[in-house]
């Protein structure tokens, strides 16, 4: 009985760490799933899962192993590890700070590492199931860097936690929920104003979103990703379907630090568009003179091309195989609070906001 026990409250406890953590780190991943991985490379999203219960069920038959053989003194160094762990999740993921995720990871990597030699010394078995975990925390470790180095635009961010926590308390039955924002709406002043997202964001995409929900209980489209509904729906749902996912790529492209633009994008710019300020004169161009409501985008084509597209009302390059790469918003609510009538300051404005490395992780060629 007591080595059963040895066994299965380790086990446990480690399963429902993990299931606290995945939780917590759900909303996080899918504010920086485009900058970390390429859509080509990545395994579809039921292998995390899957993956950690088997990460944590040997972790936790690893110091069960260590209880039942009696080796007690393991027992604090394990419990230490796993708070560092749970530690890193809170700093990374809900607190979404990057340096102090780097930090505690640093830590964990040391705990870990310690561990494993301990285990291997008193128990050979207990130490190779640990194994797996220390490999995927090197890894965790490279990816914690990587967005400490590279992702500037996602840190720390107190009201996105507060939209979280608004989406959190929405029905799971609907189809969509409202999209994370990856800063905090009171970030961008005076570029633009907390208000301009209250009504922006709150109010015009809400309804977006909303309606979408609303028309589409019933349909073939239910169960479909919104990329799918927007290739394939017509009328209202489309108008709706297509608003989110432009709005979700507008939103997610701009951001309060000032970043430069990666390198390969620069390169791209410059090789279709003569350079930069070239580029910047021609999006401009198009974005003040387009009439009536519509927006603005850079896309590349098939061949990695990139040009310069308009499209009016909810119209969006995906329908025509284009891959959207940035995108301005120019119907007039996404500027009428805070510049009135006056669109080409709106533009003139917006490229101080720009987040270049999350356009940069949208080239595909
Ligand atoms: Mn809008």
């Amino acid at each position: 009985m007591k080595k059963i026990l040895a066994y299965t409250v380790p086990v446990l406890l480690c399963l429902a760490i993990g299931a606290i953590g995945s939780y917590i780190q759900t909303p996080a991943i899918r504010v920086w799933y485009p900058t970390l991985v390429k859509s080509p490379l990545t395994p579809p999203a039921i292998v995390f899962p899957i993956a950690w219960t088997i990460l944590y069920i040997m972790i936790g038959l690893s110091i069960g192993r260590l209880i039942a053989i009696g080796d007690m003194s393991i027992v604090r160094l394990w419990i230490f590890q796993l708070l560092v762990n749970f530690l890193w999740i809170i700093a990374f993921f809900a607190l979404r700070s990057p340096i102090l995720g780097l930090i505690t990871i640093l830590i964990l990597d040391v705990l870990v590492f310690a561990y494993t030699i301990y285990a291997f010394s008193s128990d050979h078995i207990a130490g190779w199931l640990f194994v797996p975990y220390m490999l995927w925390l090197i890894f965790a470790t490279y990816l914690t860097g990587y967005i400490y180095l590279n992702n500037t635009s996602t840190a720390t961010l107190s009201a996105a936690n507060r939209v979280d926590k608004v989406i959190a308390t929405e029905s799971k039955t609907t189809y969509l929920d409202m999209p994370t924002l990856p800063y905090s709406t009171d970030a961008f002043e005076p570029t633009l104003s907390q208000e301009s997202f209250d009504y922006h964001y709150g109010k015009h995409l809400k309804g977006y979103v909303d309606n979408l929900n609303r028309l589409i209980v019933g349909t073939p489209y239910e169960g479909m990703r919104l990329e799918d509904v927007v290739q394939q729906a017509d009328g209202a749902l489309f108008n709706n379907a297509a608003q989110v996912l432009n709005h979700e790529l507008f939103f997610e492209n701009i951001t309060p630090y000032m970043v430069d633009i990666p390198p390969r994008l620069r390169s791209a710019i410059i090789r279709d568009f003569g350079s930069i300020e070239q580029f910047k004169k021609e999006f401009s161009s198009a974005a003040t003179s387009l009439f009536g409501s519509g927006w603005v985008w850079l896309v590349e084509d098939r061949e990695g091309k990139l040009s310069i597209l308009t499209t009016t009302n909810a119209n969006t390059p995906i329908t025509q195989g284009l891959n959207p790469i940035l995108v301005l918003d120019v119907w007039e609510h996404a500027y009428y609070i805070d510049y009135r009538n006056r669109r080409a300051d709106f533009v003139k404005q917006w490229w101080d906001i720009v987040d270049w490395p999350r356009a940069n992780s949208r080239l595909k060629q």
